[in-house]
């Protein structure tokens, strides 16, 4: 039962607070015990802690998962993952051991007294729902089955190659540049939205090589920059940055900030996360130290972005490279995850995961990117709706500046905040987005402030009507542009009706 008071003139209820939609509890980051993999049960911690063991211990294949869980999976599920690698995957598997560990982590067993899900059938069960091996390593029954891919789905689904003004260097918004300086990463994510490029080629995929040698592309993108007064911020990326050596990442940042108009400096490597080793290496920490001071003497923001998108990756070995990043000198390490379905849509999920940067990792979290529209991911992708619910859902627990936003990278458009949507046609699930800027590909005769940019909704997320209209439109041999004009047509009729 509730009372009043009154206080300076206003009630005040006595009533106890309703719980919170989401009751924030502070974690302790917990690693998991490698040992309870049969694989592994004699790893020491001395090896575990080698970036070189890790990276010769990567899981490539089935035979080699199989080697590190034994008959902890029944072969059903060994059978499920071969079949996705044959039929579907368009990236190819690299886990290292670290990241691997963090799925099905003791933590998230049933039982207080830490008791683990029996081998075969429970185990398995317990391994398909995990959040992680979800998007690292997937099976060919978690993808749709109805609609694998979105009809408009493509391999560059962000045309990054489009606006390549140098190989490796897309140039999209008017003041910030991506560099990839490799093609290769020390894990490979279901997902990648640079599938196009990055890893080895899969049966579905022929990855495109660049053509370059890796000093005469760098030195390339470094002379674009001298000459373009305009850019001040570049993404060093990949692939990931963790795979460069790092004399040659070292080189490279060095004459980058010898460039008087270059403000800001981001590094990209997930393996912040998914192999925290490299980054502990004390030689790559004295690297990271000169750029550090070289980047600060000339006031430059030196940065790392690294990509985490469940809680249980938050382990304390990542927390221990990220500040010692820190303490290397990095001006921040930020987080930009990708929001994917059965991984951390929901509201949860993200505040759990934002809270175990936050707190207890020093990783500031900033973007959460929906899935890109690559082919095959439509079981990973959520409608914009979704999106912005998530987007409304988390506000209000973290610190402003510590509260991630939730973008879709809309194509030819680039990053955009969820609601700021110019329409939205939920029926069919297509947005319509307008943008203030012209990439690197548009002319001047391109009216860029009055040209609307699309995106599509999983086709599944829609309601039966919605379904429907792309059964009878969505055909892969229509073009992109006739999609987009029939339902922009589809659009201002359903405005007229509405309006008139
Ligand atoms: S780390 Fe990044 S670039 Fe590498 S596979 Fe994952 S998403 Fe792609």
């Amino acid at each position: 039962m509730s009372t009043t008071t009154e206080h300076a003139g206003r009630p005040v209820s006595q009533a106890r607070p309703a719980e919170q939609p989401y009751v924030y509890q502070q974690q302790a980051l917990v690693e998991p015990d490698w040992r309870r993999y049969p694989g592994w049960a004699d790893v020491t911690e001395e090896q575990w802690r080698d970036v070189q063991w890790q990276r010769a211990h990567c899981v490539k294949n089935a035979a080699q998962l199989r080697q590190v869980m034994g008959d902890l999976l029944t072969d059903a599920f060994y059978a499920d993952l071969e079949r996705d690698q044959a039929e579907r995957a368009t990236m190819s598997m690299l886990l290292p051991p670290q990241m691997l560990n963090t799925m099905v982590p003791d933590r998230s067993w049933p039982s207080a007294a830490q008791q683990a899900p029996a081998a075969g059938e429970e185990f398995t069960a317990a391994f398909y729902a995990d959040p992680v091996r979800r998007y690292m390593l997937p099976v060919f029954s978690d993808r749709r089955t109805d609609w694998p891919s979105h009809p408009y789905a493509t391999r560059d689904s962000l045309h990054e190659h489009d606006m390549w003004v140098a190989e490796g260097l897309t140039h999209r918004y008017p003041t910030k540049v991506l560099a990839e300086l490799l093609p290769t990463c020390p894990q490979y994510c279901g997902h990648c939205t640079r599938m196009d490029l990055v890893g080895n080629s899969t049966p579905q995929v022929t990855k495109l090589k660049m053509a370059g040698r890796p000093t005469d592309r760098h030195e390339a993108i470094l002379d674009y920059l001298r000459r373009t007064p305009t850019v001040r911020d570049v993404v060093v990326s990949g692939g990931d940055v963790a795979n460069m050596p790092w004399k040659n990442l070292e080189s490279f940042l060095d004459r980058l900030l010898q460039i008087d108009t270059i403000r800001d400096v981001r590094l990209a490597s997930k393996a912040l996360m998914g192999l925290p080793q490299h980054w502990l290496v004390p030689e790559t920490l004295d690297g990271v130290h000169r750029v550090a001071s070289t980047a600060r003497e000339r006031g430059v923001g030196l940065a790392l972005h690294t990509h985490v998108n469940a809680a249980q990756s938050v382990t304390p070995l990542v927390a221990e490279a990220s500040r010692a990043l820190l303490s290397a000198g990095l001006r921040d390490v930020r987080n930009q995850g990708v929001l994917m379905r059965g991984v951390n849509d929901s509201a949860e999920a993200l505040l759990d995961l934002c809270f175990a940067m936050a707190d207890e990792a020093s990783i500031t979290p900033y973007y959460f990117y929906m899935c890109d529209m690559i082919p095959f991911a439509e079981h990973w992708r959520v409608s914009l709706e979704h999106a912005q619910h998530l987007q409304h859902s988390i506000m209000g627990y973290l610190p402003g500046f510590a509260t991630p936003r939730i973008v879709c990278d809309v194509p030819f458009v680039g990053k955009r905040w969820v609601h700021q949507v110019d329409h939205y046609d939920t029926e069919r699930g297509i947005s319509y987005w307008r943008k203030n800027y012209r990439t690197s590909i548009e002319t001047e005769d391109v009216d860029v402030a009055s040209t609307e940019y699309v995106y599509y909704d999983p086709i599944d997320t829609l309601l039966e009507a919605g379904q429907a209209w792309w059964r009878a439109h969505g055909s892969p041999e229509r073009t992109h542009q006739e999609a987009t004009a029939a339902a922009q047509v589809s659009h201002a009729a359903s405005v007229s009706q509405r309006d008139g």
